[in-house]
């Protein structure tokens, strides 16, 4: 068997990659046609290929790495932990240091009573741990007839079958006979493309009302809970209008229904604050985290759960978790990327310094002919491609390909931004410079200067 290294040639890498190797989100034929681009390694903000280029990551991998790559302080905890103790399980009446150090620190970090961490193994297993925490919740408390969430269409919230199921992406339902029951979907707050004639306010009120109806026809008596992220991530960076959050949280405390606020994007100093729910002014009952938890370099989720839910399930057997629940080597590793993002103040960086920097340069690019509406909060961005501003009209036919194309512009051009449909999307590492943020709207522009001389 030939042993594969990073200085095998790139062809040969792709050719056993594509034989072997079944890819997430991936048409396998076209992976085999085109040969996956390998990387091999990376540092800061950038990634480098088996080519030699080195990429800007205008991703952050997928939404994660807030610290950014190359980070020794984590590679050595692992190790250690590794030695002193690789594994041993939460389950059964024990537990280990890094847990309950990791634990500690979330509760300090996560606002108001959100004092209490059931881990998973990512974002996808915590929202599964949340379906059943909930529904556990309302059967312990006398109404077990409490079981719908409501979340939103276009929404992601993982790929489990608990987790597709959240979501709202009809593709993914499309594949397993998703959703399970008691799962209801309502309208996303996405503006740009669906807010017709209203103002940005008046949408944002009906979108968050489309709760208050469900809730009423549904049964104030089956609903257990509303999931959403604060802001939308992988639906393509959905920026509510200010009137939405509000509406929301008015309707949760009047149905006395439990908010679940997915922070596995919005988390971790990503939108200039700990978490996203303190940007957008809500108080959930649970927060669904990953992603920046670890900066992707361990895997590691979990829910944040407040005093009274805990204090409700903390009375029974909870008959749930995973083998990898509280792993030694991931909370060591979380832990201490909690501790470098307090020692080098990187949410307060996000908040005065490389967001407001980057959010001016990102917003004027909606005087780009291509770009009909450009948001931005803290270090997640859109911009919405059209061929025409002014009807806020979107690409008809074959919605997606003129994304795709400005993907693979950007791609040519070092810089990985994602498309969501004619959505380009950015979510970079959190420790950006302002240099770095100029060579990424310098490398963007660029590629829609490419991509709008293609179009036409
Ligand atoms: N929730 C949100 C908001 C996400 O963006 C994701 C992943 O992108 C998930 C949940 C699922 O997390 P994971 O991929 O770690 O299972």
């Amino acid at each position: 068997m030939t042993t594969i290294t990073n200085h095998m040639p790139t062809k040969e890498l792709q050719a056993l990659d594509a034989a072997h190797h079944m890819h997430p989100f991936t048409t396998q034929t076209e992976l085999a046609a085109r040969g996956a681009r390998v990387i091999t390694r990376a540092d800061g903000v950038f990634i480098t290929d088996s080519e030699g280029n080195e990429i800007l990551d205008g991703m952050a991998g997928l939404w994660c790495v807030n610290i950014g790559y190359g980070r020794d302080r984590l590679a050595d905890v692992a190790a250690r932990q590794m030695r002193e103790l690789p594994y041993y399980n939460t389950f059964f009446m024990t537990t280990h240091v890094p847990v309950i150090a990791l634990s500690q620190k979330l509760a300090e970090l996560a606002p108001g009573d959100l004092n209490h961490v059931f881990y998973a193994g990512s974002g996808s297993e915590a929202n599964d741990t949340n379906i059943r925490m909930v529904r556990t919740y309302w059967a312990q408390k006398g109404k077990p007839t409490k079981k719908v969430i409501i979340s939103r269409k276009n929404a992601y919230h993982g790929s489990t079958l608990g987790g597709a199921s959240l979501g709202g992406m009809s593709g993914m339902h499309a594949q397993g006979g998703l959703p399970i029951p008691d799962i209801h979907h309502i309208d996303q707050p996405n503006w740009w493309s669906e807010g017709g004639d209203k103002t940005p306010e008046e949408f944002g009120l009906e979108r968050a009302q489309q709760l208050e109806q469900a809730i009423l026809e549904l049964g104030e008596d089956r609903v257990a809970a509303f999931i959403a992220e604060p802001i939308q991530g992988a639906g393509g960076v959905i920026v509510p209008p200010a009137t939405y959050w509000p509406e929301i949280q008015r309707i949760c405390d009047k149905y006395e229904i439990l908010l679940i606020a997915d922070e596995v994007i919005c988390g971790f100093g990503r939108t200039g604050n700990w978490f996203g729910s303190q940007t957008v002014g809500i108080r959930p009952h649970i927060m669904t985290i990953a992603k920046g938890l670890s900066s992707g370099y361990q895997p590691i989720g979990g829910s944040i759960v407040c005093d009274e839910v805990a204090e409700v399930i903390g009375a029974c057997e909870f008959n749930h978790g995973y083998t990898y629940n509280g792993h030694p080597v991931a909370s060591a590793v979380a832990l201490e990327n909690l501790n470098i993002m307090q020692e080098e103040g990187i949410v307060d960086h996000v908040r005065d310094v490389i967001a407001p920097y980057l959010k001016t340069k990102w917003e004027a690019l909606v005087d780009h002919p291509l770009v009909g509406e450009a948001n931005i909060v803290g270090m997640m961005g859109s911009i919405a491609l059209t061929p025409h501003k002014e009807s806020r009209a979107t690409f008809a036919a074959d919605a997606g390909t003129v994304g795709y194309m400005c993907r693979e512009r950007c791609f040519a051009n070092n810089l990985v931004m994602r498309h969501v449909g004619d959505r380009m999307i950015i979510s970079p590492p959190l420790v950006m410079t302002t240099a770095e943020a100029d060579m990424l709207i310098e490398r963007a522009t660029k590629s829609l200067d490419e991509c709008y001389a293609q179009a036409k």
